[in-house]
């Protein structure tokens, strides 16, 4: 029996792009010490008090069905969160709960593409994104954003990418770059999303995390509520990565059939994971300020340990949890350095190519490991770039 083409197309023949991580637990199940930079997640579990939230909640008898596009308390908290970092009011109605940041994404693709419709993807993208287009029989079309313009997109060839497109997919503060749009870069999508009269998908998942500038949400500019979904979710905010909570915001009426999709994907989620989620939007402010506060320190420290170095450059991150450095003057392609470098110095990190082609030579490094493990392992990739690039 043969499965169908849409679930044998989602990796396009190709690769999902992690295998360096793979390699890694691999080389650690063989007993050898690896420094894991690649997985953007925190290194401290979750805090104590949301998951007391959870056991409470859990013990109190909410395992049973919840409601499945979110219990309403929790979707009010989502919408008044969204409304203050959007700047645009956000009604409960126009809010969907799902299984992480990942189901929100597959759901709005799904509601706004039609089998064989483009979507225009900024290169580098987050390494799911065309996986999940395809996913909803979607075409992805690339449009670059390029290392010496700070990753910012190249406004003139978004343009023209999104003609005839029907949907186009920004993320700000950017995974794997770190940047953030500017106003004026957003102003400038949003222009483009309006004039050729496109669904914007806009991937918020780290909107508090931002180190330099401030976040802009393109819903709230003007004309844009009713054309863009905004996705959202708990796992880097909160440290809530296994918890799988994420959520869209949506016109109403898109919002309520990805309310349908949810009734016929999941039935919706854990209830004691929704009230953990409730209690973090609403009363684990401090745990949050308290995990973006580890990521600003260590961006600061990325910068300062890697200013001055030979043989590599860092654009630095205005926000998220990564840093992207540019080792080009090496001479081997993102891919080949990684798999040295792991090779060498069991040390573990994205090559740029995992998301795409505009970061070829590049690589992400996520800033998940302690301060100390983090300025050393730092130190002897510079150290590494250099020795190659003198090679070279
Ligand atoms: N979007 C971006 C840009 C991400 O980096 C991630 C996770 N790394 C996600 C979405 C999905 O996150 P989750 O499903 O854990 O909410």
């Amino acid at each position: 029996m043969k499965p169908s083409a849409r679930i044998r197309g989602i990796l396009d023949g190709g690769s999902d792009g992690w295998e360096i991580l793979a390699r890694a637990r691999a080389m650690q199940r063989a007993g050898r010490p690896v420094l894991n930079l690649t997985i953007g997640e925190h290194e401290d579990p979750t805090p104590p008090r949301i998951i007391a939230a959870m056991g409470d909640s859990a013990a109190g008898g909410e395992t049973r069905y919840a409601a499945f596009t979110g219990k309403p308390e929790l979707r009010a908290a989502i919408a008044a969160r969204a409304a203050s970092r959007t700047g645009a009011p956000v009604r409960s109605e126009e809010v969907i709960v799902t299984a992480g940041g990942q189901s929100a994404l597959l759901y709005a693709f799904l509601a706004c593409l039609d089998p064989g419709d483009a979507m225009v993807v900024v290169d580098p993208f987050y390494a799911t994104y065309p996986g999940t287009v395809r996913a909803a029989q979607g075409v992805v079309r690339l449009a670059p954003s390029l290392p010496d313009r700070g990753f910012q997109p190249d406004l003139a060839a978004l343009d023209a990418a999104c003609d005839g497109a029907r949907a186009l997919l920004i993320n700000s503060p950017h995974n794997p770059t770190g940047a953030v749009y500017t106003p004026e870069t957003m102003a400038a999508v949003a222009e483009i999303a309006r004039r050729r009269d496109l669904w914007l998908i806009s991937d918020e998942v780290y909107d508090g995390m931002v180190w330099r500038g401030a976040h802009v949400s393109p819903r709230g500019l003007p004309g844009m509520a009713e054309r863009t979904v905004v996705i959202g979710s708990l796992s880097k905010s909160h440290g809530m990565t296994g918890f799988r909570l994420g959520w869209a915001v949506a016109p109403e009426a898109v919002a309520t059939l990805m309310g349908d999709l949810a009734l016929n994907a999941t039935y919706g989620l854990p209830g004691f994971i929704q009230d953990a989620g409730l209690f973090a939007l609403t009363r684990a402010g401090p745990e949050e300020d308290a995990l973006a506060a580890v990521f600003r320190r260590r961006r600061d420290l990325a910068v300062e340990t890697l200013s001055g170095r030979n043989g590599i450059a860092l654009s630095p991150p205005d926000g998220a949890m990564y840093v992207m450095v540019d080792v080009r003057s090496a001479g081997l392609g993102g891919e080949a350095f990684a798999n040295a470098l792991l090779e060498a110095e069991g040390i573990a990190v994205m090559p740029g190519e995992s998301f795409g082609q505009a970061a070829a030579g590049h690589l992400r490094v996520a800033l998940t490991v302690p301060d100390d493990q983090l300025a050393d392992a730092l130190r002897r990739i510079a150290d590494f770039a250099a020795a190659r690039a003198a090679a070279a």
